[in-house]
């Protein structure tokens, strides 16, 4: 029997790599954005252009039950469009109205099973700090402090969702995602995060040459390989535990490690410039024990194997877009 999957986001980074692991596994799958994915073509059977704050758009998507839905559309992007202000009220209106008509029309059409990609920028940023000892256990999520209204919609959504198991009978698997990267990911233009921008700019640099980096750079992160991203969210949604639980990595590294470890990976000397600019808190690294008590897994790769991917990818759009 074919099983029916809607994937929500799926002209996105995590959204567009779904749709492919979901037709390896023999799913039908219904792809919605109002783009198509930039750097490869959609594997979907059937791709919706579409504006999912329409409701509209959601009741023609919505058309029939679906086995498996994703709901990964958002209005987001890397620290420059989050943490600087100027976007706030575009974050939370477009992220906010896409959750609840989709999720209304997934309910009223009988889809049981729906993923909400959360966020870990929804942590209270006063337990982030301390660089070397970020508190980002699930159960620290409230009394609720987060430094971005980008973190407030998705308490709110985590939360709508969640009311529809209690109210309707659903069951919606609720994942908060950490700093997730590979190739196929926006890599310039602002919306980039961090290891995609450190690969850019290592990519362009001669070796010898200094490259910028915001802040001191002694404020660290984890990052997690897009396919252990996969892997995690598809064993969260088929299992009997709601969330929300982190979907993360928790080798946390300092910014400037990060650079040393792609200027390794690419055989350059790289000096570093600090330079002021949008920083989010000063420590984050996933809280890895409740998915492991739960799911019985943990991300495996190291994060060097999945920089050494993504910066091959990269470099090779930084020397086709120089061609
Ligand atoms: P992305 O920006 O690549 O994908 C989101 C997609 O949503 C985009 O293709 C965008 O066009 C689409 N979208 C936005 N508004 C829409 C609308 N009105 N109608 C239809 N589509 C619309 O982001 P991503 O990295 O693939 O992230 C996917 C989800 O995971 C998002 O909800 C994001 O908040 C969450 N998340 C991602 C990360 C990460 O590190 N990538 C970390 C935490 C949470």
């Amino acid at each position: 029997m074919t099983k029916y999957a809607l994937v929500c986001g799926a002209g996105g980074f995590i959204g567009s790599h779904l749709v492919k692991r979901l037709k390896k596994e023999g799913f039908w799958v219904r792809g919605v954005d109002v783009k198509f994915p930039e750097f490869a073509e959609t594997e979907a059977d059937d791709f919706v252009i579409g504006d999912l704050r329409d409701q509209n758009v959601c009741d023609r998507v919505v058309d029939r039950t679906f086995d498996e839905a994703f709901q990964l559309a958002a209005d987001m992007g890397g620290a420059g469009y989050i943490f600087t202000g100027e976007n706030d009220a575009d974050i939370m209106h477009n992220s906010a109205t896409i959750n609840l008509n989709v999720l209304d029309r997934l309910y009223k059409r009988n889809t049981k099973r729906v993923f909400y990609s959360s966020s870990a920028c929804m942590y209270p940023a006063h337990n982030q700090e301390d660089p070397d000892n970020p508190n980002c256990e699930e159960s620290s999520a409230y009394p609720a402090s987060p430094d971005s209204e980008y973190g407030w919609e998705k308490l709110f959504s985590e939360s709508l969702y969640l009311a529809y198991n209690r109210n309707h009978g659903m069951i919606n698997r609720v994942a908060r995602y950490h700093n997730i990267f590979g190739p196929e990911g926006t890599w310039n233009g602002g919306k980039e995060k961090a290891p995609a921008a450190v690969c850019r700019k290592v990519a362009m640099a001669k070796s010898g040459d200094a490259i910028e980096i915001w802040g001191d750079g002694n404020q660290t992160r984890s990052f997690l390989y897009i396919d252990e991203c996969l892997e995690g969210t598809l064993r969260l949604t088929r299992s009997m535990f709601e969330g929300p639980v982190n979907v993360g990595s928790d080798e946390m590294v300092t910014i400037n490690q990060l650079v040393d470890l792609v200027a390794d990976i690419s055989g350059k000397k790289i000096e570093k410039d600090h330079i002021p600019g949008p920083l989010g808190v000063r420590g984050r690294n996933s809280d890895n024990q409740l998915i492991e008590e739960k799911l019985g897994w943990r991300p495996s790769q190291s994060l060097r194997e999945g920089l050494e991917k993504t910066y091959e990818w990269i470099e090779l759009q930084v020397r086709r877009n120089a061609a």
